[in-house]
């Protein structure tokens, strides 16, 4: 146990008002709590961030708290715990939607207030609350997350010991001020914990890896995919003699070892910066996009071929007897539907692959992550179409969209959905519906159409409730009226 007693420098986010002082938070503005972060000694993490995550043309797209990115991987692991550390009104709206979509797990807590920000003893009554839960029985890892203030105020996270009775302990500081997206706080995470595994392995022997029964070299899968995928894409793998290996970021810490030992990791999201730097560390071979559509698919056997050294003859009998079967699924699924397509979750290129070829007139995808070299092919190919690829795409951005192409049907975030149902155009929430569906191999395409054709056919109800509502809540429909001789004016 260290025995250093750390002590924060919040000087900068203690806004002194007469008697009280009150903590800054979101309201203090990015360039603030970036400079008081620097100033907290936060700086080294912080630029790491700003190169793995660039930002431009926007500072930041408009999507939720990053940290839920993190705080999702951690609560998806068995035997870990998670601890958030920041503002009670951060943590309320974390854990609310992170039990929204599922959690099944306790997320912890450890809160401040102004003096045990200043004093530091939020810092002790952290180290104190992992020394409590580092409970071998219970746990393989602690993770803490430090939210906005304490990162801005410099919490340090790295003086509390890396290992506690055998418990691993992961701290990581994900700053809404410095990491754009709650997609890029899974790699903030998935990274940190990959790089601990990888410094296991190192060290010495490691628990060992949940490797595939059949002894064939496995291709880690790199993104938060549809289970089924999983499945497909080793159905996909094994006339070459690879299967598929653990999805990274994995469910359990023993996973982390079986995906290092991966001799290929497929990038299937784009956005994973620092853990594609973990593998790469780790001497392995990345492969960007992901077998969607018939070319995807056949671009992509091509290039993990390629990187596990199959011969080309195999490969090509592999391709003739799959891609057939992909081209069928496609004709048997058509889309007639021009649909402008935007999400923050890292799949946009990949679904907009799939509707292009199931058939749909697509102009114009958006995506909040970053162009990373992941998605190139996925970008050139959708542009070689005429199709808009806009990377950190702002909410505008995809409205202009909508007011633009006029679609059949917009997928998109919450927000750019409302505005395409006010219009009376059907809309499809591509957090809940597209993304959390299977997209590869042959089971992608029946799959998509399905719900895509099901929301175009809902236009002409859109229309009727469009006419029926018309004027509703506008002009002399809308606001509080003063009553005159017992009727609104
Ligand atoms: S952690 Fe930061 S970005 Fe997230 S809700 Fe709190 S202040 Fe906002």
């Amino acid at each position: 146990m260290s025995d250093s007693v750390a002590t924060v420098d919040p000087a900068n986010l203690i806004a002194s008002s007469g008697a009280e002082e009150t903590v800054s938070g979101c309201h203090a503005g990015a360039d603030t709590m970036k400079d008081a972060a620097a100033k907290a000694g936060k700086s080294e993490v912080l630029e790491q961030y700003a190169k793995d995550y660039p930002t431009g043309p926007h500072d930041q797209p408009q999507s939720m708290c990053p940290a839920f990115g993190s705080l999702r991987v951690g609560l998806r692991m068995r035997r870990t715990a998670t601890v958030l550390c920041g503002s009670a009104c951060c943590v309320y709206g974390l854990t609310f939607t992170s039990h929204f979509y599922g959690a099944r797990r306790t997320v912890g807590y450890v809160p401040f207030d102004s003096e045990t920000l200043v004093t530091g003893k939020l810092f002790e009554d952290l180290r104190e609350a992992t020394y409590q839960l580092a409970d071998p029985d219970k746990y393989d890892a602690i993770v803490l997350i430090n939210l906005c203030v304490p990162t801005a105020s410099g919490v340090p996270l790295e003086l509390i010991p890396k290992e506690i009775n055998g418990v691993r302990v992961v701290g990581i500081d994900v700053p809404g001020f410095g990491v754009p997206t709650h997609a890029e706080a899974k790699d903030i995470l998935a990274g940190a914990m990959l790089s601990y595994a990888r410094s296991e392995v190192e060290r010495g022997p490691v628990a060992r890896p949940t490797s595939d029964a059949s002894g064939r070299p496995t291709v880690a899968l790199v993104g938060e995919i549809f289970p089924v995928d999983a499945i497909m894409i080793g159905r996909m793998l094994e006339p070459l003699g690879l299967s598929a290996g653990p999805i990274v970021p994995t469910r359990e810490w023993r996973e982390l070892y079986s995906a290092l030992a991966s001799p290929i990791a497929a990038m299937l999201h784009p956005f994973y910066t620092a853990t594609a730097r973990e593998f790469s560390s780790a001497g392995r071979a990345l492969v960007g996009s992901a077998p969607v559509g018939h070319d995807g698919t056949a671009a992509w056997l091509a290039n993990i071929a390629d990187k596990a050294g199959v011969s080309a003859e195999v490969l090509a009998k592999t391709s003739n007897a799959l891609l057939p079967a992909i081209r069928g699924a496609l004709q048997a699924a058509p889309i007639d539907a021009r649909i402008t397509l935007s999400g923050y979750e890292g799949s946009e290129l990949l679904v907009a692959r799939l509707l292009i070829e199931a058939g749909a007139d697509l102009r114009y995808v958006g995506t909040a992550c970053p162009r990373t070299p992941w998605s190139d092919d996925d970008r050139n190919w959708l542009e070689s179409r005429g199709v808009h690829v806009n990377y950190r795409a702002s909410l505008e951005d995809d409205i202009a969209a909508v007011e633009e192409f006029q679609p059949d049907l917009a997928v998109g975030t919450t927000p750019v959905v409302q505005h395409a149902k006010e219009q009376g155009i059907p809309g499809l929430y591509f957090t809940n519906l597209i993304s959390a569906r299977p997209l590869m191999g042959p089971a992608g395409p029946g799959s998509l159409a399905q719900v895509i054709n099901t929301a175009v056919g809902n236009k002409e109800r859109f229309t009727r409730m469009e006419t029926f509502f018309a004027g509703v809540g506008t002009g002399a429909t809308s606001g509080i009226w003063p009553a005159s001789s017992g009727r609104a004016a």
